[in-house]
């Protein structure tokens, strides 16, 4: 499948300039938005660096989007990292030591952090302060060094991958939702105006549900079918450029990419529904299973197409019909 359209974040990204700068213009995730306001307000009256904030939920719904929003309505700077970055625990230590008062560290990936790492994270998020380990042996002591108050802001994917300690000190845990269609339908309209495209509203509807509930795949496809509109059409983003160009890019009437359907049609054809393990999915498809717990099956799931059960993943009717294919009659089913 084509990687440019999954939610997966990409080196190349470019749907920067389709990135909202503040609180007002986030559409989507009306709960989690409330909340902040309240939260970063506080925080400003008071003076003091926000609780830590810790966003879950799959790649593309906005988490690195929220933590530079929050920064920019805190009013103080913003450090972006990630988990595996973050080889030794010196790398955090530099960059801990480097902030200013009340900045925004962004830890993305943090379930990936090494433990000792990890540890390093535990008095500084407690107590703004790093445990420093001076000398070797008997003779080894500890010198504890102070930090500026900062805010750490922590995004994972894989919530129940996290370690207990580590969730247990984030102040605000905070779970991104897939986005409805009409949030989606407003997201692609505001990014057709921002590339200067003129847009019919059944243009933009269509992206919007085909868009795998996510605004990275909703920037993404709204880029390709805008190049679809001008080189084949008249430049115009009608519903009819949108349903052909997206088409012909793979993506079907629910905004399942090829993967997803080879996901489902695995489990239809060579299982006859399942329920199958994780494990022997990801090595029929040749897929890493991160991916296809991470991106893949949290879409399936919502959409009703698949069902996780304790011996293993099952097919939906919805995803029988939309294969096209007949389920199997028997007991479950
Ligand atoms: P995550 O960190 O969860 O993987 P990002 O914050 O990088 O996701 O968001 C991916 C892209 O989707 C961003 O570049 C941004 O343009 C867009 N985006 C995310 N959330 C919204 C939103 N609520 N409104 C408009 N665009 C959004």
């Amino acid at each position: 499948p084509d990687p440019t359209l999954r939610p997966e974040r990409l080196a190349e990204d470019t749907d920067r300039a389709l990135r909202p700068q503040a609180l007002e213009e986030f559409v989507g995730q009306a709960e989690a938005r409330a909340n902040l306001r309240v939260f970063i307000e506080s925080a400003r009256m008071r003076g003091e660096a926000m609780d830590h904030t810790l966003f879950h939920g799959p790649p593309g719904l906005g988490k690195t989007t929220l933590a530079q929003i929050m920064a920019r309505e805190l009013g103080v700077g913003f450090r972006m990292t990630s988990g595996p970055v973050l080889a030794k625990p010196g790398d955090l230590a530099a960059i801990l030591t480097n902030l200013e008062p009340r900045d925004v560290l962004f830890i993305d990936e943090i379930h990936r952090l090494s433990p000792v790492v990890e540890e390093v994270l535990y008095p500084a998020m407690e107590d703004f302060a790093l445990d420093l380990v001076i000398g070797e042996g008997p003779a080894a002591r500890t010198v504890r060094i102070d930090l500026q108050p900062f805010t750490l802001v922590g995004a994972t994917t894989r919530l129940g991958l996290l370690t207990t300690p580590l969730r247990d000190r984030f102040g605000i845990p905070t779970r991104l939702q897939f986005y409805t269609e009409a949030e989606l339908d407003l997201i692609v309209g505001r990014g057709a105006r921002l590339l200067g495209v003129q847009a019919e509203a059944a243009g933009t509807l269509e992206i919007a549900r085909r868009a795998r509930g996510t605004p990275r795949v909703a920037g993404r496809l709204l880029r390709r079918v805008v190049d679809f509109a001008l080189v084949e059409g008249n430049g115009r983003l009608t519903k009819e450029i949108a349903d052909s160009a997206l088409t012909r890019l793979g993506v079907d009437h629910l905004g399942l990419d090829g993967a997803d359907r080879r996901y489902l049609a695995l489990l239809a054809e060579n299982y006859g529904g399942g329920p199958v393990g994780v494990e022997t999915i990801a090595a029929a498809l040749s897929e890493a299973r991160d991916a296809i717990e991470e991106v893949i099956e949290p879409y399936l799931l919502q959409q009703g197409l698949i069902q996780r059960t304790p011996r293993g993943r099952m097919l939906a009717a919805k995803a029988w019909r939309h294969l096209g294919l007949e389920a199997p009659k028997g007991p479950g089913q």
